[in-house]
């Protein structure tokens, strides 16, 4: 930003001359200050797009008022690639740049490093793998019922697809709700669960993973998801998922039950630990990029 055209004015009845001057928001120097040019700079590099409109934030972040940009907000959270899952057993992290580890044949879902992991790992995963095998034969028919009754009908594949397409959200709304920024010793995570909710899908038809949007996120203690008025999440339903290693993380779209997916999500590698920091603005700082995306 520059102030340039500066002049002296007199305006009549007034003694003190008066200045008037321009605000330049385009300035080159800004745009070479940017860290990184983001999705929403338009092509032509000029004009004022949606990441450079200046707002003063006087929001409680602690610093007091200050000028920012959208940008800066919007960028707040480090995106990441599509999530590819670690081993189901072992918890190992397949190389984010390769195809990922192999799926298990019956429900395609859990993924496994090594056929000893796998076999190992089967008496545990054993249910989980029988319920989600008759959950997706039971998707048409859910389906037709929905779109029947007008209802927006979201399938596990969808819901999955979004969790994986977004899962820098999803890190960073885990880090602030179960308060991971405490450390490694703050284990909240091993008695309470990451409700997402989130919003988007026309009435009367089958959502895709791109409808869908983050509303809000709330960590729940697994106590009250067990309960039937709740979520009615099963205690070995969560063991299964790898409560006790892994954060659990529940998406409910539009708040309604059936529509919910529930995964076994990995704690932050160990060199993460250290670099996180409590967000007072996290739920904006998500929203915002979503809306970044969207006019980008
Ligand atoms: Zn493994
Ligand atoms: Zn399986």
């Amino acid at each position: 930003m520059s102030i340039t055209n500066v002049k002296t004015v007199h305006i009549p009845g007034f003694d003190i001359p008066a200045t008037t001057y321009e605000i330049n928001f385009d300035d080159d120097k800004e745009a070479q200050e940017e860290p990184e040019p983001t999705k929403n700079d338009s092509p032509s590099g000029g004009g004022r797009s949606f990441a450079n409109v200046q707002i003063l934030n006087a929001a409680g972040d602690g610093y007091g008022p200050h000028a920012t940009t959208l940008g800066d907000i919007a960028n707040k959270i480090p995106s990441k690639p599509s999530l590819k899952k670690s081993c189901e057993k072992c918890g190992k992290r397949p190389d984010q740049d390769g195809t990922g580890f192999a799926s298990c044949a019956g429900c395609k879902i859990a993924r496994y490093c090594s056929r000893e992991c796998q076999t190992s790992h089967w008496k545990y995963h054993k249910g989980l793998c029988q319920l989600r095998k008759k959950h997706a034969e039971l998707e048409r028919e859910l389906e037709a019922k929905a779109l029947a009754n007008n209802g927006p009908f979201v399938s596990q594949a969808a819901l999955r697809k979004w969790y994986q397409d977004n899962v820098d959200i999803v890190d960073y709304a885990v880090v602030q709700t179960l308060e991971l920024y405490k450390g490694c010793a703050h284990d909240l995570w091993r008695t309470n669960a990451v409700v997402f909710s989130l919003t988007g899908g026309k009435l009367g038809t089958s959502v895709p993973a791109s409808d869908i949007r983050f509303s809000d996120a709330e960590a729940a203690e697994f106590t009250t998801l067990a309960r039937r008025d709740r979520l009615g999440l099963p205690p070995n339903y969560l063991a299964a998922l790898g409560a006790g290693s892994r954060v659990i993380v529940v998406f409910l779209l539009n708040r309604e039950m059936n529509l919910m997916l529930v995964e076994g999500h990995d704690l932050p590698a160990d060199e993460e630990w250290a670099g996180m920091e409590k967000d007072d603005m996290w739920r904006m700082h998500i929203r915002m990029r979503d809306m970044a995306q969207m006019l980008g």
